[in-house]
């Protein structure tokens, strides 16, 4: 799950992460009532939307004016009139694709001198099995281009999970960082701090990007980043009161409430299965045989008739579907239930892309003739590899 920039930054504040004061705004009213609150000299007025790269991106509308999602204001009246342009408009990143994201909340926060923007994030490295923080003078560009073209700027420093983190760990941070004097005791504080927050919160990545040193010496977090293990939401209820609906991908949303376990992806082959182990073993095989999955969805094997149909019709509802097969190999699943649900499916919303079928295991005799007596075009395969070569042809012969 991720959360807004605002939403970590209160998070990391009370972990003793040093960020600068600000507050969200839905409105140009509370925007102007939050930068009158904060007094000024400066102020930055940010765009919340879940994606990165907002400062460099632009909005559809021309009434938003030219300037990207995070503005510096020096006025209350400046702020009051950025976020008169900025709400409600649409903020296309290289993060959000071109269709854009709806801004429909702000942060306004004090704006503060910058001497250096520096990178630093902590995340779980699966190859090293650590708790692993990643630290670059290269800040506010994206990471992995400067650990494309210059790796030898990237500091990574291992936690080992027995000891925790340790000065020397955190020093280790502030060294690779290019710190001096005063600013390595800030910075051991600061890494300490989003560590302890990394924990606590069961985080899988807290991303500063830029990190910045002020002229006085202070580091401080300009922007932050978190997402969290989905499977350890179940104890965090604070955390998960954060999730911004209006963010979140429609489609896995209606599949999380019918607890199915559904991921879009960007291919034009929808696929339906039961298995996450064979439902992966689809996806390679659609690809071996030229062709890209639309989704990943494991139907589980507890699902019902009803569950069947609600996947069916959520695999339709993307308009990049160009083609659905459905992979089942039925042990507690049984393979009628499938059948009964696909029909269902079928018939009440037009089925207008070409169906592989590849039933097989209990009850597959049964699936088979609903299927059939169904009158659906569907075409039916025998085995995986003949399933995923049909599939992409009819594709392609629809084209
Ligand atoms: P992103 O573009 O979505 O990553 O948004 P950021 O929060 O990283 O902001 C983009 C850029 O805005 C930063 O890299 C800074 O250069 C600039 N910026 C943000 N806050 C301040 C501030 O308080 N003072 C100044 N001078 N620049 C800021
Ligand atoms: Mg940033």
């Amino acid at each position: 799950m991720n959360i807004h920039e605002y939403q970590a930054k209160q998070l990391l504040k009370k972990y003793g992460v040093a960020v600068n004061n600000g507050m969200v705004a839905y409105t140009p009213d509370e925007a102007e009532s939050v930068a009158q609150q904060l007094g000024g000299p400066l102020f930055v007025v940010k765009s919340q939307i879940h994606a990165g790269g907002r400062g460099k991106g632009k909005f559809k509308e021309p009434e938003a004016g030219e300037k990207g999602g995070v503005r510096l204001a020096r006025t209350v009246a400046d702020v009051r009139a950025n976020a008169e342009q900025m709400l409600g408009r649409t903020l296309v990143t290289h993060q959000t694709g071109s269709v854009g994201k709806a801004v429909k909340r702000l942060y306004i926060e004090a704006g503060c001198d910058i001497a250096r923007e520096l990178y630093l994030s902590v995340l779980m490295d699966r190859a090293a099995s650590r708790v692993t923080f990643i630290a670059s003078t290269e800040g506010g560009m994206e990471i992995e281009k400067v650990a494309a073209q210059t790796p030898e700027r990237i500091v990574k420093v291992p936690i080992d999970p027995i000891t925790g983190i340790q000065p020397f760990h955190a020093r280790k941070v502030a060294f690779g960082l290019k710190l001096e004097g005063k600013q390595v005791n800030a910075c051991v504080k600061f890494v300490t701090a989003m560590y302890q927050a990394f924990m606590d919160l069961d985080a899988s990545l807290i991303e500063i990007n830029p990190l910045v040193v002020t002229p006085a010496g202070e580091v401080i977090a300009l922007d932050a980043k978190m997402n969290f293990d989905d499977n350890a939401l179940f104890r965090h209820k604070d955390v998960e009161e954060l999730r911004d609906e209006d963010e979140e991908d429609p489609r896995e949303l209606e599949a999380a409430r019918h607890s199915l376990n559904y991921i879009t992806l960007d291919g034009t082959i929808g696929c339906m299965v039961n298995g996450a182990g064979l439902a992966m073993a689809t996806m390679d095989i659609i690809k071996l045989y030229g062709g890209s999955p639309a989704n990943f969805l494991d139907v589980g094997g507890g699902a019902t008739k009803e569950r069947v149909a609600i996947a069916f019709k959520l695999i339709l509802s993307d308009p990049n579907v160009e083609g659905i097969l459905i992979n089942i190999f039925g042990g507690i699943m049984r393979c009628d239930v499938i059948a009964e649900g696909v029909v269902a499916a079928a018939r009440e919303v037009s089925l207008n892309v070409p169906l592989v079928v590849r039933l097989e295991g209990t009850n597959v005799e049964l699936g088979k003739k609903i299927i059939t007596e169904s009158g659906l075009p569907i075409i039916a395969a025998d085995n995986l590899a003949d399933a995923a070569e049909k599939v992409v042809k009819a594709v392609r012969e629809a084209a």
